[in-house]
């Protein structure tokens, strides 16, 4: 017979880091049957829920900041990887000002925690942490983003960002362990699971998946990633969860090898070979070059002998994300990063060798100056956006399909596909960057065909039927940075106003007005894309 030996595969524990006392209040140690054990009252999961997501709205960590210097210090990386690095770390010092969140999309809020079986709360912890999540979203200038069935093709916007997803589990000791995470549709979408098998798993085949599969990510969820792969896993849902917490580096404190009864490793080897892999692929922070993943990390766990599940996922630019714990000391959230403006290079470094491009004039001569250039130029584009996304798209085909054509705005002017966060007061505009334009490619031939969508501009690739289109048609389709919304609503965005359809809420029909509004152009109109010129 085999010993009994318990190894568990993942630990209860998160690595540690510098951590700031909220309060003292809130908790108290209490005797019972002469143990001790540490009462918190509920208010406290409340008040530490709130404080969590106004802070990852508007903060980063040092150590993300400091990746993005780095990008700027590295004379090999492009320059479109040194001016997209430049604009986020611009980004986060408009965003510390705790007025404009750093992303418009300020996602779906995400709690995990671990109590300890001497903490003891009252009432529903899940509800107490909700009611934070709640308050932050209806104070701040934070999006709404979650909409509720109410039967299979109706759906409402709850108007709150609830519901949350929370999940509890139980741990040991006096202490109560969380993280706080806020997940953008975007950079959620990015999530892959793929049911491998034991032939995967061999140096060559591995590369082999890892390059093709990393090719298909693309950019919709605002590089430079932190790119987290699993492999193996003793269930799908085990593997997924634990690519979510490889990717805040909640896991970084795993060990380097196997102990031979199933405990997850963190395989640094093959962090470096895949880190290079990324670095070869040619996409870059958005719009080519080299920096597509801040860092990669590995995780490998036990599999059953006939499955081997591999989970891919990544942490974007909004990498927005704390740890926090109730201790009897009180409530501790993890520091992060309040003053970026110390990452800033002392000189500007990008010279301003962008195509300036009109928007006012009519929309054959903005093709014809578009004309004129390469993929991957890099534009200012000043004038009239036509902003409209999902829902809004769905009601001008609709129109277009009941009436036979487009309103005017649609085919005077170009689109961008984006939903704003709330304007703050005496603001033009709330946080407003691109969202990702592969959602509306289904779209694009009937419009265009229509005189509509014209000129799109948006974040991330297109299928092959855009390109199409655009060649057929003579259409555009122009990359904005995404994971920079909090600096274009400052430095770029200078009037916002609700078009049409404004029962749609951020998915209604918006018309802007940009100055300087930075872009690349992504498909051209000879069927050109910067995405497939491999
Ligand atoms: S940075 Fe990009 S992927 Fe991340 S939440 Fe914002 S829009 Fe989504």
């Amino acid at each position: 017979m085999t010993d009994f030996k318990y190894s568990p595969i993942l630990p209860k524990t998160r690595p540690d880091c510098e951590w700031v006392h909220l309060t003292s209040d809130y908790v108290k140690v209490v005797s019972m049957d002469g143990e001790q054990f540490l009462k918190v009252a509920p208010e406290a999961l409340s008040v530490l829920s709130e404080r969590a997501f106004k802070e990852i709205s508007h903060f980063l960590r040092a150590s993300h900041l400091g990746q993005l210097r780095a990008i700027l210090d590295d004379s090999d990386a492009s320059h479109n990887d040194h001016f997209v690095a430049l604009e986020m770390l611009k980004n986060a010092v408009v965003a510390a000002d705790q007025v404009l969140p750093m992303c418009q999309d300020t996602g779906t809020a995400i709690i995990s925690g671990v109590r300890g079986d001497r903490v003891l709360v009252d009432g529903d912890d899940g509800e107490a942490l909700a009611r934070g999540v709640w308050q932050v979203y209806q104070t701040s200038n934070l999006r709404y983003s979650q909409v509720a069935p109410l039967t299979m093709f109706d759906e409402v916007n709850t108007a709150t960002n609830l519901p949350a997803q929370i999940d509890l589990y139980a741990g040991k000791g006096m202490e109560y362990h969380f993280d706080f995470i806020q997940k953008g549709g975007g950079s959620a979408n990015k999530t892959f699971l793929f049911q491998k098998t034991k032939a995967v798993l061999n140096p060559e085949s591995l590369t082999q998946f890892i390059d093709e599969t990393l090719r298909t990510l693309g950019t919709a969820a605002c590089p430079p990633y932190h790119l987290a792969i699993v492999i193996g896993g003793t269930s799908a849902e085990a593997n997924l969860k634990t690519v979510k917490a490889a990717s805040t580096r909640g896991l970084d404190h795993l060990p380097e090898k196997g102990d031979g009864l199933g405990a997850a490793y963190r395989d640094r080897e093959w962090e470096e070979i895949i880190l290079g892999i990324t670095r070869e692929l040619g996409i870059g922070a958005q719009f080519g070059g080299k920096y597509f993943c801040h860092d990669v990390r590995v995780i490998r766990l036990p599999r059953h002998g006939a499955s081997c599940p591999i989970g891919i996922g990544v942490s974007c630019s909004a990498d927005r994300q704390a740890m926090a714990k109730i201790t009897p000391e009180g409530l501790f959230l993890e520091k992060l990063e309040h003053d970026p403006s110390r990452f800033l290079p002392e000189v500007e470094m990008a010279e301003d060798d962008a195509v300036a491009v009109d928007l006012n004039q009519p929309m054959d001569q903005i093709r014809a100056l578009l004309s004129q250039y390469p993929v991957k130029t890099r534009l200012k584009l000043t004038g009239t956006l036509i902003v409209a996304r999902d829902s809004a798209h769905a009601k001008l085909l609709e129109r277009l399909e009941n009436e036979g054509s487009l309103p005017d705005y649609f085919k005077n002017h170009p689109v961008y596909y984006a939903g704003p966060a709330k304007t703050p007061e005496g603001l033009a505009s709330g946080s407003f960057g691109p969202t990702t334009a592969g959602r509306m490619d289904s779209y694009v031939r009937q419009m265009q065909a229509a005189g509509g969508s014209m000129v799109m501009l948006a974040k991330g690739n297109r299928g092959r039927e855009v390109r199409e289109a655009c060649k057929e048609y003579g259409g555009f389709y122009l990359g904005s940075i995404g994971g920079a919304a909090a600096k274009l609503a400052l430095d770029a965005i200078r009037k916002v106003e609700v078009l049409e359809y404004p029962e749609l809420g951020m998915e209604a029909v918006w018309r802007i007005e940009v100055e300087n509004f930075p872009a690349f152009i992504i498909i051209d109109d000879k069927g050109n894309d910067f995405f497939n010129l491999g």
